[in-house]
């Protein structure tokens, strides 16, 4: 099968979260299942960009309202990635240093997705699927079927798409429509949503099939999905859960370019000690005491702005006992309320604003515990990534941290649940991880060992969207 995913991210190419993770990985596992993976996105100015070899494979032109734009399409030479990367360039519209976050982001992405559509026409086969992820991509499989151009041809290829985070939709208004490719009158109906042309409703509406990135999240999106709550019931029938794996290539403690001490499950104690030690001595923190980590985008959506108060009442709940480390960057009202408990909680806390690839797989390896309080999660990989380096998970029970994470008192459990994204539960939740770190280190270790041979890997989610594609032709 011939599968071409179309995104705003994929690692290593371009990361601004799990998007990218999800689509650098799972072409790879295609791949190795005997599929022909290609990937394209947009042609971000990144590191990435300037340390690989491109080569041109096609060049075309298609118009943005009115103005003619020409664009190229460029594709990694070493094939190192494990799947095909394929960049689309469009001068001065998607060469830019950020993913996200232009004023003219609606233009930039209506003429990616255009370009791509008029790209994937011109060859000579066809692709069996295509697969958008996210609204960026959202218009794609509208433009399959009715635009004036593709729709002859493309209309009868299979397009899935994938919910990854559904607090985007990428809405603009009605009067923007000189912006879209010249599609059919009697359309026009399913792109909109609430007056709006709304990318992520023509995506539910006109995609052969929908995947959310977890099951939990599918549940959850019928009662809440920032406005889109009655779409995602309408279109229920054709839509699926299928929980996100990670890459166990990259994610691998026993290997990780970005660890200098590496472990297994058998060595993990002394492995995660020595991360551990690397880590405090960054930070001047007490190394003996339980080490906490928040990682992510300090948004709403992640109870960022819970843990100023939720950190400080955790410390001084248990003084001179715990340490807690943040990394992450977003809304800057929380960066400097985070910022202001370094002073004050030095010794206690670390705080590292920004965003650091090498200091997240530190904090994965070497932190005893990693605390996700989301109010909203689709999947999560950070709680995968702790566990399969062997750091326990403490996670509000939502979204895929519900799907994937089960309480140590319940049979089986291994993780630590609450229920509200409250500051209250946060540290009552600490309270329990501090009584197991202090009163039972024999239990942290079998945790740990056990966390790690949870198998996250891609090949059954692989294998799900397989069934997917399959069900479709
Ligand atoms: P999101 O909603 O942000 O996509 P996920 O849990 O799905 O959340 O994925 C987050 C990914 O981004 C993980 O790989 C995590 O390690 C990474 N990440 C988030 N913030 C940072 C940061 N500041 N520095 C390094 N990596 C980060």
């Amino acid at each position: 099968m011939e599968i071409v995913h179309v995104a705003a991210e994929c690692f290593p190419m371009a990361k601004a979260g799990g998007l990218a993770d999800v689509v650098g990985a799972l072409p790879k596992y295609q791949v190795l299942q005997g599929h022909i993976a290609k990937v394209v996105v947009p042609m971000h100015r990144t590191e990435f960009l300037y340390q690989q070899q491109w080569e041109l494979v096609h060049e075309g032109s298609q118009y943005l309202g009115p103005q003619f734009f020409h664009y190229s399409v460029i594709k990694e030479k070493s094939n190192g990635l494990g799947f095909d990367l394929y960049l689309v360039d469009i001068n001065g519209l998607l060469d830019r240093e950020k993913i996200y976050g232009y004023p003219d982001d609606t233009e930039r992405f209506i003429a990616f997705q255009n370009a791509v559509c008029d790209w994937i026409n011109s060859w000579k086969h066809l692709p069996d699927i295509i697969h958008c992820h996210d609204h960026h991509t959202g218009l794609v499989p509208f433009l399959l079927l009715h635009g004036i151009d593709f729709k002859e041809r493309l209309a009868k290829i299979p397009s899935v798409f994938t919910v990854h985070n559904a607090q985007y939709n990428g809405a603009f208004s009605w009067e923007q429509k000189y912006l879209l490719p010249a599609c059919s009158l009697q359309y026009w109906s399913l792109l909109d949503w609430h007056h709006q042309i709304n990318p992520l409703a023509a995506a539910l509406k006109t995609a052969w099939k929908i995947t959310t990135v977890s099951p939990g999240y599918l549940q959850e999106l019928r009662s809440s999905a920032a406005g889109l709550e009655q779409l995602f019931e309408n279109e229920k029938e054709k839509s699926i859960g299928i929980l996100n794996g990670i890459d166990t290539s990259i994610w691998d403690p026993g290997h990780d370019p970005y660890l200098l001490f590496h472990y297994t499950v058998s060595t993990a104690k002394t492995g995660k000690r020595q991360n551990k030690e690397e880590l405090c001595r960054r930070f001047g923190l007490e190394v003996d005491r339980p080490l906490f980590c928040f990682i992510g985008r300090m948004v709403h959506e992640k109870a960022a702005d819970l843990l100023p108060v939720a950190i400080a009442q955790a410390v001084a709940t248990h003084p001179q006992k715990i340490s807690f480390i943040v990394l992450g960057t977003g809304e800057k009202s929380i960066e400097e309320q985070l910022d202001l408990l370094s002073g004050p909680l030095q010794g206690s806390v670390g705080i590292h604003i920004g965003y650091q690839e090498a200091l997240s797989h530190l904090l994965y390896a070497g932190a005893d515990f990693l605390l996700m309080p989301s109010r909203v999660e689709p999947c999560g990989l950070n709680q995968l990534y702790a566990l399969r380096f062997g750091t326990i998970p403490l996670v509000r029970a939502v979204g895929g941290l519900k799907d994937t994470v089960r309480d140590m008192g319940d049979p089986g459990g291994f993780g630590i649940r609450f229920e509200q994204p409250h500051v209250t539960d946060i540290v009552h939740a600490i309270d329990r991880a501090v009584s197991l770190y202090y009163q039972q280190p024999a239990h942290v270790d079998s945790f740990r060992q056990l966390v790690m041979q949870i198998d996250h890997s891609w090949h059954s989610a692989a294998n799900e969207y397989l069934q997917v594609y399959k069900s479709l032709k």
